[in-house]
């Protein structure tokens, strides 16, 4: 019998909403080495070049927004990423490195996690139904290979305005954004 666990997941009690327009300070837990942080850092920075959010990573954190990202082996069992945006907003990860041992494949997790919740770090309580967009509910069957989505979606932006009504950045986000691998990362355009 197969056993189909939602790949991410957000918790919805004790919502509350963070402003975008402010900076958002995310401090990646202290066992949390380089790479990752950096990984983190890129993923952040795809939200910010499209959408005009300040989300920063620091250990040194300023901003009275402040989100927790660790990880945790508990949520394995139900999840590969749980955002509780509760104050102040966690996030945790299930730690790729139990889907494989390879450092190339648990990047690739790991980005393409930390990119889905930080939309729901930016509000985003919902999925969408486009299995392209950045924020879609993933596949059930626990792939080891998660595609890398190739920019944010229609779907993506109108949840992310759905989430923050009244944001109207200036200037505003880039659009297209490519989401790039090798290095993980983000550009203006195509
Ligand atoms: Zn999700």
């Amino acid at each position: 019998m197969r056993v189909c666990l939602p790949l991410f997941a957000v918790l919805l009690a004790a919502c509350s909403t963070l402003d975008v327009a402010q900076p958002i300070d995310l401090v990646a837990g202290a066992d949390w080495q380089p790479w990752e942080i950096q990984l983190l850092g890129s993923a952040a920075q795809c939200w910010n070049l499209r959408y005009a959010t300040k989300l920063q990573v620091t250990q040194s954190p300023r901003s009275v927004q402040q989100v927790a990202v660790s990880y945790s082996d508990f949520i394995c069992l139900y999840a590969r990423g749980v955002t509780e945006p509760g104050l102040p907003v966690q996030v945790y990860l299930c730690p790729s490195r139990y889907a494989s041992e390879l450092r190339s494949v648990q990047e690739r997790i790991l980005f393409v996690l930390a990119l889905h919740e930080l939309g729901h770090v930016l509000n985003i309580r919902y999925h969408s139904d486009d299995a392209n967009s950045v924020m879609a509910a993933g596949d059930a069957e626990g792939n080891v290979y998660m595609p890398v989505p190739d920019g944010f979606t229609d779907g993506d932006t109108r949840l992310f305005n759905e989430a923050n009504p009244g944001f109207e950045p200036s200037p505003p986000g880039c659009s297209p954004v490519a989401i790039h691998t090798f290095p993980f990362g983000c550009v203006c355009g195509r």
